[in-house]
């Protein structure tokens, strides 16, 4: 095509010049050559040439709901990752939301980066593959936590039910404390299977302890295996029957690892995964990066279908003589479809005693709430 002639094709696309708005527009064609600054076609018309009117495929579509320190680690830690096409924002504050999102999208030129938008319309986020909730009201000075509680409930019944309008066959995972009866929440708002409904739990909690343990032997936390199970924070078990480098278990080198009249108390390493949070809190006022981090894996695994097992918040009725619809961490196998599998992980009966406290005490919290 010739110069001139896609001037005047591109001028009909864009609505202007000869047949777009009758004989009168004809009067204003451009005379032959163009000086600058004259009528001509966009720059974009000029440059390309349409070939595909298709919508964009969009594969794995994340979205992230709460834009706070939590919700934009995640989604760094995710594009950094290259986990996604498409990255939606959503909060309800919007000039929050919109700075951060125009602060991301200024970075594409070093980033493999997806599309990023945002909106407080929860249509941006239509078809995601994942969604990633960690909207939720800050505790007020001397408010209870049933009352914080029944406060971010009311948060997911504004949103999670639209969420899932846009995208019925997403993945969830929910980040918002307390983690473990939000997600329930989540699971009932949301009417998804359980698979798909995931707490990021004790995803974090475990690398914690997989780091401190390092710390003691001189490792790397990824050389250092061990679980920390069942509700996330205070109340969490750690496994220590399971704790291993190189498949050597601790156990075997000091029979009362983790337990009382242990001569190393390797027990302070439990203390101090439930004491971190409040440590950080205290020193910078929130956590972010290393939930951020453990979160992203978390999406890997599914996004990527890798089937590995992650300590994660899942519906554990019917295991460890726990009676009650509640979340709790076990390990789970994470893939495409959410949670595939659970793995039965053979605990002590000191151990199962304390996941059935965690039950007790989750269960009076969450028939209390009004959902
Ligand atoms: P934050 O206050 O910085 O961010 C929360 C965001 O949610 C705010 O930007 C707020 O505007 C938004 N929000 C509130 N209501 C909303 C609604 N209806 N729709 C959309 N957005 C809404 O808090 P943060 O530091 O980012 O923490 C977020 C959550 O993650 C908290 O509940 C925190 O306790 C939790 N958290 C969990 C873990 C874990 O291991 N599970 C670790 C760290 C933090």
């Amino acid at each position: 095509m010739s110069w001139a002639a896609g001037v005047l094709r591109a001028g009909r696309r864009a609505g202007v010049g000869p047949g777009a708005g009758g004989a009168g527009r004809a009067a204003r064609l451009p005379r032959w050559p163009l000086a600058p600054g004259a009528w001509m076609g966009t720059v974009k018309a000029e440059l390309v040439k349409p070939v595909s009117a298709e919508k964009p495929a969009v594969h794995n579509k994340v979205s992230v709901i709460g834009t706070g320190s939590v919700g934009m680690a995640c989604a760094v830690s995710i594009l950094l990752k290259g986990l996604s096409d498409e990255l939606a924002l959503v909060d309800a504050n919007e000039d929050l939301m919109r700075g951060e999102t125009m602060d991301l999208q200024h970075g594409s030129p070093f980033l493999r980066m997806p599309r990023v938008e945002c909106s407080q319309d929860l249509g941006v986020t239509a078809n995601s593959s994942l969604v990633i909730v960690t909207a939720g009201a800050r505790q007020a000075e001397g408010e209870s936590r049933l009352n914080l509680v029944q406060r971010n409930v009311a948060i997911f019944k504004s949103v999670i039910p639209d969420v899932v309008r846009h995208s019925p066959r997403c993945k969830m995972i929910v980040v918002s404390n307390p983690v473990d009866v939000l997600t329930y929440v989540a699971w009932k708002v949301s009417a998804l299977p359980p698979a798909r409904v995931i707490g990021s739990g004790c995803n974090l909690d475990t690398a914690r302890f997989r780091f401190l343990i390092g710390q003691r032997l001189g490792l790397h936390a990824e050389s250092c295996h061990g679980w920390v199970l069942g509700e996330h924070g205070d109340s969490s078990v750690p496994v220590w029957s399971g704790v291993n480098v190189a498949g050597v278990p601790l156990r075997e080198l000091n029979a009362a690892l983790g337990g009382a009249g242990d001569p190393e108390r390797w027990d302070e390493v439990h203390k101090d995964v439930v004491a971190s949070a409040y440590q950080i809190i205290k020193m910078k006022g929130y956590t972010n990066w290393a939930i951020a981090f453990s979160v992203a894996d978390i999406a890997e695994s599914i996004l990527r279908n890798l089937r590995r097992t992650h300590p994660v918040s899942t519906v554990i009725q019917g295991l460890y003589g726990i009676q009650e619809e509640v979340f709790l961490s076990v390990p789970c196998v994470l893939g495409e479809n959410g949670i595939a599998d659970l793995v039965k992980i053979k605990l002590s009966r000191d151990e199962e005693a304390r996941l059935r406290k965690s039950a007790q005490t989750l269960w009076d919290i969450q028939k209390q709430l009004k959902i």
